[in-house]
């Protein structure tokens, strides 16, 4: 019987000063509270785990000094710390916010909490649906994310001699996460996401492969908008389950993020939840032992049901499709998949297709040689 954890606590979900801020914080607590009325958390193999805080000596395995130093200062929601220097702005996407360390400093200890958990056999999965700041970098904030929190975990197996296979699927690429580890061969770094021609960050193409020792362990799989289930899942397939296979990690580290919903409004991936769901079923298949984090998601409605319906996966359980009453009359939620389905033209479709066979054709040939495949 598989065993896994929900790592969750109200400290962990962030209220910004801005309250038209589009990364909208609470999506945390209706992604909770939607798991809480399936009763996810009532069985003694899927445990509700409360996180704490990580050690500032964690943080700086990644981070320096001067910048956690500056998002302590930042923390009062104060003006004074040197914004521009570490990318804060006062609004947009790193905003200054009361309580900015303290709140980062408990994702990056849920995140450490659900990769110990793991990696010393507590359970079988663990999820924080909190963290997932793939774009954090070593001196600055970027994204959304103030500390890389999947860095500073997957460094921490490092230190237990643990080999780790990173898969993102957020639709932003993981520049900071492939960037911690750009030169390593004991984390593969794989990312599929929107290309990074038409969405931040910028980067993310099939040639950037690794450096040194690194080469051929940094996977990038972008996707033209208007990408749907099909075509995502096809791409995958191509690429992500031949590459796992021969690497052998002890543990798989994804990161979740759900902003490949076609609902989504801050990118055009035309992902359903059925998709979404494929792409769990996936991961489930390739990770025995299994680390995973939330991340984008900007469609509150879509959140909540896509991390719901990937807590379901995680612990072999599979949802009633109609949402349980006292959740539904609160939130006007009613069913958890998706019942309509994005309506793509034709032609539009044939050149997501292209897009798509062009970078798995690039991974093929710019990767697959490093691994002997
Ligand atoms: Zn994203």
């Amino acid at each position: 019987m598989r065993k896994a954890a929900f790592v969750y606590d109200e400290g962990l979900v962030v209220r910004t000063i801005e309250e038209d801020e589009e990364f909208n914080p609470s999506r945390l607590q209706y992604t909770y509270e939607l798991l809480q009325a399936y009763r996810a958390f009532n069985k003694s193999t899927s445990r509700l785990v409360v996180p704490e805080r990580a050690d500032e000596a964690k943080i700086l395995t990644f981070h320096t000094r001067d910048y956690v130093e500056a998002v302590r200062h930042c923390n009062r929601g104060e003006r004074q710390c040197d914004a521009a220097r570490f990318h804060f702005r006062h609004y947009g996407d790193n905003p200054i916010f009361p309580g900015m360390y303290e709140v980062s400093v408990m994702i990056v200890g849920a995140t450490l909490k659900a990769a110990n958990l793991v990696a010393e056999g507590t359970v079988d999965v663990a999820f924080n649906h909190s963290g997932g700041g793939h774009h954090a970098a070593p001196g600055y904030a970027s994204g959304f994310c103030i500390f890389n929190d999947i860095t500073i975990a997957i460094k921490h197996l490092l230190t237990k001699g643990l080999r780790v296979a990173y898969i993102d699927i957020d639709a932003h690429h993981a520049d900071g996460v492939q960037g911690a580890f750009y030169d390593s061969d004991r984390v593969l770094t794989i990312s599929l996401h929107e290309t990074g021609r038409l969405l931040f960050p910028g980067t993310g193409e099939p040639s950037e492969i690794g450096v040194g020792a690194g080469k051929g362990y940094s996977v990038n799989i972008p996707l033209a908008p208007y990408t749907d289930d099909e075509i995502y899942l096809w791409a995958f397939d191509q690429i992500v389950p031949k590459l796992v296979d021969i690497f052998k990690p002890d543990i798989v580290f994804t990161q979740l993020g759900c902003d490949t919903h076609y609902l989504d409004p801050m990118t055009q991936l035309n992902l359903t939840t059925e998709g979404y769901e494929g792409i769990i079923n996936r991961l489930r298949k390739l990770a025995p032992r299994w680390v995973a984090v939330g991340g984008g998601g900007y469609e509150m409605s879509v959140v909540a049901r896509c991390w719901t319906l990937a807590y379901g996966i995680m612990i072999d359980r599979e949802w009633p499709d109609e949402i349980p009453p006292n959740y539904r009359e609160l939130y006007g939620l009613k069913r958890l998949r998706d019942t309509d389905k994005p309506r793509i033209d034709s032609r539009v479709k044939k050149e997501a297709r292209r897009f798509a066979e062009d970078s798995v054709a690039a991974v093929k040939r710019l990767v697959f040689p490093y691994q002997g495949l």
